[in-house]
């Protein structure tokens, strides 16, 4: 099966198998009539960060009775909002959500841009979710990439890579597939099939649209992919750090006294996992709500694992919590955070 036609299968299989959610228009529909809501696509994508459809799908309807506009929800009472959202984790993305509607409504006359690059400038859109909201809502080309199109990626291709490693790959993979036409559509059907089909332990291949051009399914073992490093070699965990400068100063926190670099000062950022950390993750262990530059990765090698560690950079005022380190004592900290704030100040101008 050529490009087109796994294109085509998808979006056929798509066509008839859609979920229904509240948030969404009906296949095709986004072509043909007015597209999705960005408050809407938005709105739903950061309640799905963390929990299922299910869970969401009620808050979501709250929401929008409450606030039906984002302008409304711009205009909220914080503790209003707070409360609203008790019972779908992380407060940060609260207070993350409140803070991109009212960056909507003073920067944007509360309509939400257009591009994905535009989208990523607004308070804790990572790059997941301005993709999605891109694609969605305004039918950009934009290659919408979550931990299920990942796998799906990984089986198609037989990626051997392993995770999280492999990422790269399975993006620019996926990038190679993005339909033009209908990337909305696109989008949602590729997270239809992860979600539902191309299950994580028993992929569901005899009703798969992609089963004739599927290398893993070929193998016979698609369940293998994507591919995990192996226990027998040291381990590759990933996570996030984040160095926010202010006045010839950065952040830092006091790490717990047990465990590994117990005790002593570090970056604040995500755990280090062998999936690594996910877009709701990164968002919440973010110091502050600022527009976060990716500048590259570093890597360390501890005895029992190999660390890839992602550096994002800003400069501004940390939230409360935080000690501040001088620019001129960063030898202070352990060589895994040294390696990461010299990146960060080398891109971004400082030591
Ligand atoms: Fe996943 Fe099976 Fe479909 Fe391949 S054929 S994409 S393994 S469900």
């Amino acid at each position: 099966m050529d490009i087109e036609g796994l294109q085509r299968s998808i979006l056929d299989w798509y066509g008839a198998n859609a979920r229904s959610l509240p948030w969404r228009r009906p296949p095709g529909e986004g072509r043909k009539g007015p597209a999705p809501d960005a408050y809407h696509v938005w709105l739903s994508e950061v309640m799905l960060q963390q929990t299922t459809v299910v869970h969401a799908a009620p808050y979501y309807e709250r929401f929008l009775r409450r606030w039906p506009t984002v302008t409304a929800l711009a205009d909220a009472d914080d503790g209003e909002v707070m409360a609203a959202w008790a019972g779908l984790g992380y407060y940060a993305r609260a207070r993350n959500l409140l803070a991109c509607a009212r960056a909507v409504r003073d920067r944007f006359d509360g309509r939400f841009p257009e591009t994905e690059a535009a989208l990523r400038e607004l308070p804790g859109l990572g790059p997941y979710t301005a993709a999605a909201v891109a694609a969605i809502a305004f039918n950009r080309p934009s290659n919408v990439v979550d931990g299920n199109v990942e796998r799906v990626m990984a089986r198609l291709f037989a990626v051997e890579t392993p995770l999280p490693a492999a990422r790269p790959e399975l993006r620019e993979l996926a990038a190679g597939l993005v339909f033009a036409a209908a990337p909305g559509d696109w989008a949602q059907a590729l997270m239809d099939l992860g979600a539902t089909v191309c299950r994580p332990r028993s992929p569901q291949c005899p009703r798969c649209p992609a089963e004739t051009a599927c290398a893993a399914r070929l193998s016979g073992a698609p369940e293998g992919w994507p591919r995990k490093t192996p226990r027998n070699l040291r381990p590759d965990r990933a996570g996030v750090v984040f160095v926010l400068r202010v006045k010839g100063r950065i952040a830092v926190v006091r790490r717990p006294p047990r465990g590994l670099l117990g005790g002593m000062l570090g970056l604040p950022g995500t755990a280090w996992t062998a999936e690594g950390p996910g877009e709701a993750e990164i968002l919440a262990a973010a110091p502050a709500n600022l527009a976060w530059r990716d500048v590259g990765a570093v890597e360390h090698v501890f005895t029992h694992f190999r660390l890839t560690l992602r550096v994002l950079a800003a400069e501004g005022d940390p939230e409360a919590g935080f000690e501040m380190l001088e620019e001129t004592s960063l030898g202070d900290l352990p060589s895994v955070f040294l390696k990461a704030a010299r990146r960060a100040l080398g891109m971004i101008g400082g030591a």
